[in-house]
């Protein structure tokens, strides 16, 4: 009779392909406005050589554990300015390059009315948040001037 032994931890490397049940239909990326957190923050890594991706909802997770420590959180309904070391009194009017963050919009809306985000994503789901404003190119005046070749 021959008996077949098996290693106790063979490792099992088959692998299966990737069957569209399981990857996410909505990707979690920053400012994607899928939960109420003020602050969304999100942890990101993948590796091809791995073949895994995780992300975690952090700010989600941080709310959890605010939850039953909220005497280690202070909120402050104020922006920091730490360059100037004080508290500015209303929210900036947009100012970036780039076009406004729908999710950051969203938030400063609700902090400018005092209405709850769910009021305002539905207000304004049909609007466009503010534009990018691209600050004008410096032109250079004399002096040295590269050129690629
Ligand atoms: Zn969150």
């Amino acid at each position: 009779m021959e008996t077949q032994v098996k290693a106790p931890h063979a490792l099992d490397l088959s692998f299966q392909f990737l069957e569209a049940e399981d990857t996410p239909e909505v990707l979690w990326e920053h400012d994607d406005d899928l939960c109420d957190c003020t602050f969304q923050r999100l942890g990101f890594w993948t590796n091809p050589y791995l073949g895994q991706t995780m992300r975690v909802r952090f700010c989600c997770i941080w709310a959890e554990i605010v939850k039953d420590y909220p005497q280690f959180v202070e909120e402050v309904s104020h922006f920091y300015n730490y360059n100037e070391d004080k508290y500015e009194d209303a929210p900036r009017e947009w100012d970036a390059e780039f076009d406004m963050p729908r999710a950051i919009w969203y938030r400063q809306l609700a902090t400018k009315t005092g209405k709850p985000l769910d009021y305002i994503r539905h207000a304004y789901h049909d609007a466009e948040p503010p534009k990018g404003k691209p600050k004008p190119v410096k032109k250079t005046r004399g002096g040295t001037s590269w050129k690629l070749r």
